[in-house]
């Protein structure tokens, strides 16, 4: 009777749960033993001028090789390593690395000498009261200059930033780094954040761009926010861009940059160099 599949559901219901927890603890267990064996690695995917089509930078994207489970991308341990606080020091760890491995291509001549590097920020790793000693230490310890350095923050992130947040962002925005929000749309911002942040680009989410040839709601979007960018002196980043139509639409919308898989996919490489005939 009914008492009967409720109670089963209930058992299903507590079993998923459960498999659930567990696997917070299994992943949880992971990220730590990722941070003492420095199995946290990134691939670099390049984001180019839409007018030149030339790799400008590249988006450092952390994943976990794991021993047993193999590469794990973000999306699978991301809201754990959050939610655990092991975000910081991964954030750091990666942060490092980032800056680290531009240094090392553009003194091999691999990436053009103003390349840069995007880095995203956590909300956990923004509030940190050691935030602006985290990044001078990588810039240091890399000897890049502050400007080859880009940090992506979610809406969300900077809406939950507090005052003494905001001036540390501030303060390392006035050291010359980049910071840009990150999914521009997807979170709950107000349009009056983009005045009162220290930003100096956006990026499109992948989401509009998806959308871009074929939904005019989403054209509109993608329109706006390019033109809302243009108004406030902000760099337009479009995200997720797979098809040469939305490429060929963002570059006559204004778009000043793009990244996809139509441009590059997450790898370990340096970006591919434009081929002389290109140029
Ligand atoms: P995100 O910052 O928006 O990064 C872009 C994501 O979109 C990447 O996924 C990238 O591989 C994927 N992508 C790029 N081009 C395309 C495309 O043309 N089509 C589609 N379908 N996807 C595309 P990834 O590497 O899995 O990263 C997912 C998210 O994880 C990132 O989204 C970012 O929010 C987070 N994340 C990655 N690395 C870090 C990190 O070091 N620290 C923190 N806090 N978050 C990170
Ligand atoms: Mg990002
Ligand atoms: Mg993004
Ligand atoms: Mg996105």
């Amino acid at each position: 009777g009914a008492k009967a599949r409720g109670k089963n559901r209930c058992e299903i219901f507590d079993e998923a749960l459960r498999e659930r927890s567990i696997d917070r603890i299994a992943i949880t267990a992971a990220l730590r033993q990722g941070l003492r064996d420095d199995r946290f690695v990134l691939h670099y995917q390049p984001v180019v001028d839409v007018i030149t089509g030339a790799p400008v930078a590249v988006e450092s994207l952390v994943r976990l090789n794991d021993p047993k489970r193999g590469m794990l991308a973000p999306g699978e341990f991301i809201q754990v390593a959050e939610d655990s606080g092991l975000i910081v020091p991964i954030g750091t760890s990666v942060l490092g690395q980032a800056c680290r491995q531009l240094a090392a291509w553009r003194a091999s001549g691999e990436v053009e000498p103003g390349m840069r590097t995007a880095v995203n920020l956590s909300a956990r790793q923004a509030t940190r009261r050691d935030l602006v000693d985290v990044v001078t230490a990588a810039l240091a310890e890399s000897g890049l200059e502050p400007s080859a350095l880009a940090l992506e923050l979610t809406e969300t992130a900077i809406m939950e930033a507090d005052a003494a947040t905001l001036r540390q962002l501030e303060e390392i925005r006035d050291m010359g780094v980049r910071l840009g929000i990150d999914d521009f749309g997807t979170g709950y911002s107000s349009l009056s954040y983009l005045k009162r942040l220290p930003v100096s680009f956006v990026k499109v989410d992948r989401s509009f761009v998806a959308g871009l040839v074929n939904d005019p709601s989403d054209r509109e979007i993608v329109t706006a926010v390019i033109r809302l960018g243009q108004a406030l002196g902000l760099t337009t980043i479009a995200e997720g861009v797979e098809e040469p139509a939305q490429f060929a639409l963002l570059r006559d919308l204004g778009c000043d940059q793009a990244q996809g898989y139509l441009l590059g996919r997450p790898q370990a490489e340096p970006p591919a160099r434009l081929q002389p005939t290109a140029r």
